[in-house]
């Protein structure tokens, strides 16, 4: 399951799923983060960005 790396919610459904450019993690984004360009933390090593 996808749960959205800037809000936390599940986003199985819309999400983007991206690599951490730090770790190489996969993470993933709801549209809605996406659209507002939420920043993102990674959980794997605190990386964050746009
Ligand atoms: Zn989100
Ligand atoms: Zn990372």
């Amino acid at each position: 399951m996808n749960s959205c790396v800037s809000c936390g919610r599940d986003c199985s459904i819309g999400a983007t799923s991206f690599l951490c450019p730090s770790c190489g993690n996969n993470l993933s984004r709801c549209d809605d983060c996406k659209l507002r360009g939420t920043h993102f933390s990674c959980p794997h090593d605190g990386f964050s960005g746009p």
